[in-house]
């Protein structure tokens, strides 16, 4: 090559000296300068200047051959490289005179020009400097486009496959070999710059579960000549790196003769949005759960297509229509709107697209078919409109909340109604007195009724409380019967109830009333398997005359009712003022009885028990009095019932007892004395510590002593009664069944404890030789004790023909006016010389 340079120039030079002497290479070399493809220059080392330029060389730089001439080199090579090809070139020449280089180059208007540039050197001065230099230059401008696009392309390729994590691989089918990518090894975890490995590594790597499946699926494609394939498996990285979700797509080739001869194809890493649709599946799963669980329901009304409905199939199921991906037309879903909703919404939804409401909420109730329970549900939505304020879509949610509304329903009456009756409690009661308060203020009187059932406490304690509830219930019924549709009932509690009687004309109208509802009440009842009577009284006050204020009017007919009660019951009475002083008088009583005690106000009477057959005395029953400073001597059944409620009963019981003791103490033997003793005494387990004090410090014999309890006592608290009664019993006290006949259960409570005595009421003997039932009762009473060995006594004998009678039937005992009424200690010593003591004692029950 050199050599053919020299001749070359020596060419070149000879033309300019001699050309005559050109010879036929010459003239082809000539050619080839003028017209050949490579630019070619000689430079002038020691001037740095053009000295020679073919037409090739000035196209490619631009520029006029003759422009060319006055320049050199380092006028057309480009900045950029200007000095490291000045460099080089110096440092070549000097060495093998040898250089070539990729150089760019500018052109005239600073555009850069590719060239490929070999220098050599050709001539050197007489000292051996280098004088002359021969420069080829090639265009490769085009060349360095296609590379630097090809490697941007390539480059770009790579990012995208890094980011994408896709990877592609060719496998060769008859020898197993995989060549991989580097983002594939990379997803496999493979050994970096190790771009090969063998399909059993590959197999290897997939879960066992989806191995079966891959393979099964290239040996089908590979089988029916499939061209491609793509799908899905997991791997474990063979770093160990973890689980990858992988996505695969390979293409098959195949020979001539149908061979496959191997599949290439890329495969992408979709473990992230894997995880993603997985946390989407997940979270929808649990949003539908959620929606199921809570009845929610999601809906979406699209405008463009007449504002049908597409419904979740939470909604479906919620509104009851067929599930599917049809739209509910919004007729269809109005017509399961109660019509009052329907109307309501109807126009809501209007408004609230006329005025551009983005959000809505509302509630309505619907039947998913004309036969099924009312639904209530909320609904919320959103509506989206476009520039002009069209709506577009309103998409939201119907949640139902009947369990939410019922429960609050339930809360609301139970608040406000009586459990057992459903009758309005306190509370509505309340209520409707205010608003009746306010019509009495502008004139319309009305009256209230405070009712009370008389003996009440007595059925419940005696025949259990489901019976009294029955009872109640009963009661609450017939009461509701008399009522007119403005009259108002409630049950304030326990026995007590109230009704508000409105549109009143006369305060009589409020008296008929009452009568009514004594008469339908007192009627017997039937309660399971019970013959039931029951009593009520009834206190009326009448507004605005008895009281503008709720209390005021209130305490009016309670003091009514108060007044009915200590009447005799089985009554209604009118409120009148001096009531509100009768009350004044009863907390004075109460204060008073408080300090009685400790003042020395009580007193005991005795009356004394014959013995039927001789009319002799056997025993004294004590007879509590209360000889009151201003009002003088008040009976018992004045202030015991006081006694009990304000607690004062255990100290006078205990009082009386050790009275009552003291004084048969100093009576002749065998003269016994009874007292009486209150079913509240029998609280706690100090009565039998009472009595047996009393016996002890007045040294009286136990079996002198008899205590008279009433059924009420036996059945309060049966167990620990019994043990105290027992108690009593074992101490050597005699027991007697008081009062005997008027009770619910008077036979039973015979049978629950050994009674010595029992003594029949003075309401059956007041009756005797009057009816042939009444006379029929104590018939069978007096022979139901002698059959128990019980002493039979007729209390309340006031007639010789109630005595006679009494006698006949063999009764033992008898107490009453005809022998004595009660009378102070100080006269039982007449009485005995008067009546006599009979001699003979029934044996004591010990
Ligand atoms: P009770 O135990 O049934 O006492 C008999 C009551 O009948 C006495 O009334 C007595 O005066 C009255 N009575 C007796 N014979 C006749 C009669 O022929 N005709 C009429 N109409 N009545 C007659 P009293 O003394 O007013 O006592 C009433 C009730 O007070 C007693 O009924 C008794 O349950 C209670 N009581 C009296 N003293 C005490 C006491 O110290 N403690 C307790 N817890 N209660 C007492
Ligand atoms: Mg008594
Ligand atoms: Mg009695």
């Amino acid at each position: 090559m050199l050599s053919l340079f020299r001749r070359f120039f020596r060419w070149v030079h000879a033309v300019d000296a001699a050309p005559s002497s050109v010879d036929e290479t010459d003239v082809a070399l000539r050619v080839l300068f003028e017209n050949g493809a490579a630019g070619i220059s000689e430079v002038d080392m020691a001037t740095h200047r053009f000295v020679r330029v073919n037409r090739r060389f000035a196209e490619m730089m631009r520029r006029p051959a003759s422009q060319l001439l006055t320049t050199g080199p380092a006028d057309v090579i480009h900045p950029v490289d200007r000095e490291r090809v000045r460099d080089e070139w110096l440092a070549a020449m000097s060495a093998t005179g040898q250089f070539d280089t990729s150089v760019r180059h500018i052109g005239p208007s600073g555009e850069t020009i590719w060239v490929r540039l070999g220098v050599s050197l050709w001539k050197r001065d007489e000292n051996g400097a280098p004088m002359r230099c021969i420069a080829v230059c090639q265009d490769i401008s085009e060349n360095v486009a296609i590379t630097e696009q090809l490697r941007e392309s390539e480059q770009f390729l790579r990012l995208g496959q890094q980011i994408g994590k896709i990877g592609n691989f060719v496998r060769y089918l008859s020898t197993g070999r995989l060549t991989c990518s580097s983002e594939l090894c990379e997803i496999f975890g493979l050994p970096a710059g190790n771009h090969d490995f063998s399909t059993e590594t590959w197999l290897a790597s997939i879960f066992a579960e989806d191995r079966e499946r891959v393979i099964a699926a290239m040996q089908d494609a590979i089988g029916r000549h499939v061209p491609e394939i793509d799908f899905e498996y997991r791997i474990n990285r063979l770093d160990g790196g973890g689980p990858r979700h992988i996505e695969m797509r390979a293409r098959y080739e195949f020979d001539s003769e149908g061979r496959p001869v191997r599949s290439s194809g890329v495969v992408m890493d979709v473990t992230e949005r894997k995880k993603v649709e997985n946390r989407l599946r997940e979270s929808e799963t649990l949003l539908r759960l959620g929606m199921a669980a809570g009845g929610i329901g999601a809906y979406q009304r699209d405008f463009q297509k007449l504002g049908d409905i597409i419904c979740g199939p939470e909604t479906q199921a919620m509104l009851g229509v067929e599930p599917g991906d049809e739209p509910v037309p919004v007729a269809v879903w109005l017509a399961t709107v109660l019509p009052e909703d329907a109307v309501r919404l109807t126009e809501e939804f209007q408004e609230g697209l006329a005025s551009r409401r983005s959000d809505y909420s509302s509630h309505y109730c619907f039947r998913k078919s004309p036969d099924s329970p009312i639904r209530h549900v909320e609904i919320r939505a959103h509506t989206e409109y476009d520039a002009e304020g069209r709506p577009l879509t309103s998409t939201g949610v119907i949640i139902d909340v009947t369990r939410r509304i019922e429960a609050e329903q339930q809360l609301a009456h139970a608040a406000r109604h009586d459990a057992l009756t459903g009758l309005p409690n306190r509370v509505l009661f309340r209520e409707r007195m205010d608003t009746a308060l306010a019509r009495a203020r502008r004139g319309e009187q009305f009256a209230l009724l405070c009712l009370d059932l008389d003996r009440f406490k007595e059925i419940n304690d005696t025949l259990g409380h489901p019976v009294g509830d029955s009872l109640l219930v009963e009661v609450s019924a017939r009461l509701r019967g008399q009522l007119r549709e403005t009259d108002s009932l409630a049950r304030l509690g326990g026995d007590e109830f109230a009704i508000i009687q409105s549109g009143l004309t006369t305060p009589n109208d409020s008296a008929s009333f009452a009568q009514r509802l004594i008469d339908s009440i007192s009627a017997p009842y039937e309660v399971d398997g019970h013959t039931l009577v029951v009593g009520v009284s009834v206190g009326i006050a009448v507004a605005p005359e008895d009281g503008e204020q709720y209390e005021d009017l209130f305490k009016a007919a309670d003091m009514a009712l108060y007044r009915a009660k200590a009447e005799g019951r089985g009554a209604w009475r009118w409120f009148e003022p001096e009531m509100n002083e009768r009350m004044q008088t009863r907390r004075t009583l109460e204060v008073d009885l408080r300090r009685a005690l400790e003042r020395g106000e009580f007193e005991l009477f005795y009356q004394p028990i014959v013995e039927t057959a001789t009319r002799r005395i056997k025993s004294f029953e004590a007879l509590v009095r209360w000889r009151h400073p201003e009002r003088g001597l008040i009976p018992p059944d004045a202030f015991i019932p006081l006694c009990e409620d304000i607690g004062l009963i255990v100290p006078l019981g205990a009082w009386v007892l050790g009275e009552a003791c003291a004084e048969a103490a100093r009576w002749p033997e065998p003269l016994g004395v009874a007292v009486n003793i209150s079913p509240l005494q029998f609280t706690g387990r100090k009565l039998v510590e009472t009595v047996d004090l009393a016996l002890k410090r007045n040294g009286l014999a136990a079996h002198r002593l008899e205590v008279e309890i009433t059924e009420t006592t036996v059945l309060q608290n049966t167990d620990a009664t019994l043990a105290i009664l027992r108690d009593l019993k074992t101490l050597g006290v005699r027991i007697a069944m008081d009062d005997f006949g008027t009770g619910y259960s008077s036979l039973s409570s015979l049978q629950s404890f050994p009674f010595d005595k029992v003594k029949i009421d003075r309401s059956f003997t007041r009756g005797l030789d009057q009816s042939r039932q009444n006379d029929a009762i104590v018939t069978a009473m007096i022979h139901l004790c002698e059959a128990l060995d019980i002493c039979a006594t007729a209390e309340g004998v006031e007639t010789e023909a109630q005595l006679a009678f009494l006698r006949r039937r063999g009764c033992r005992e008898a107490q009453g006016y005809l022998f004595s009424r009660p009378c102070p200690a100080g006269e039982v010593a007449g009485l005995i010389s008067q009546l006599g003591v009979c001699a003979e004692w029934p044996q004591a029950a010990e």
